[in-house]
């Protein structure tokens, strides 16, 4: 019994290894990969460093630290330094498959101004058809979260707003309007709720949630401004406070926003 119940974990942890090799391995070796990496470019605002690839450092640095000033000027944040540190470090990594800030979704209880870039993405940004290194950096600057899709839906949400019509983490080809959202994924969209399990073993479904989750903010966004939206972002009770901010439900909003 014990060495079935020990057969079906392991089955489990092979299929993530299979579906996101990197997710998995990431987990273990973020510091190792920080140890390892080598900058190559160091500016106001950003250090560009390689891990087992060839980054040009100097161009990089420079979409890097616009993209910085378009985050702050398509938010009004700025980077909490003091938490962060001075600059963001950008780690482009020929082991992250998976681009992702320091320790993924647990950012918050080890808070660092570090990205993880893929190969992918990198390539992405600097062909100017690819916005994830926008999507992680806006992690740092909104780093404090309580909802995962508000999150996740706002960090598209400002990678699009400042290289539009671009490809964004799971999405490397943009979004399709038409896409419907299931009701499964709508259940989650503004609520604190843990994300669920298969975000990292169901490839289709992770597409669609980080679509409902950036057209979700969109929406709300659209609706007032990204003022209001921060108010509700950094809510501890974001399911009361959207009623209070927008004068409609949670699920109100939800079917607003196509789901
Ligand atoms: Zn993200």
């Amino acid at each position: 019994m014990i060495l079935a119940i020990h057969r079906i974990a392991l089955s489990a942890l092979c299929l993530a290894f299979a579906v996101f090799p990197a997710q998995a391995q990431r987990m273990m070796n973020d510091e190792q990969i920080l140890v390892q990496a080598k900058r190559v470019a160091r500016g106001e605002l950003v250090e560009v460093y390689r891990h087992g690839i060839d980054v040009e450092g100097a161009k990089f640095l420079r979409f890097a630290e616009e993209g910085y000033r378009g985050i702050e000027k398509v938010t009004g944040l700025k980077l909490d330094t003091a938490t962060l540190g001075p600059r963001i470090q950008i780690v482009v990594s020929a082991s992250a498959a998976v681009s992702h800030v320091w320790r993924g979704d647990d950012h918050p209880k080890d808070p660092r101004g570090v990205v993880f870039l893929s190969a992918m993405a990198y390539r992405g940004a600097m062909k100017r058809n690819n916005a994830t290194y926008l999507h992680e950096m806006t992690h740092l600057f909104t780093w404090r979260f309580r909802s995962h899709t508000l999150r996740e839906g706002l960090a598209d949400w400002v990678a699009l707003a400042v290289l539009p019509g671009t490809g964004v983490g799971p999405n490397p080809n943009g979004y399709d309007p038409k896409t419907a959202v299931p009701p499964l994924i709508a259940d989650y969209l503004g609520t604190t709720k843990t994300p669920p399990d298969w975000l990292l073993l169901d490839a289709d479904r992770r597409t669609a949630y980080y679509f409902a989750s950036y057209r979700f903010v969109k929406r709300l966004i659209e609706l007032k401004d990204v003022a209001t939206f921060m108010h509700l972002y950094n809510s501890h009770s974001p399911e009361a406070d959207i009623v209070t901010l927008y004068g409609m439900t949670r699920e109100a909003a939800a079917r607003a926003a196509g789901s």
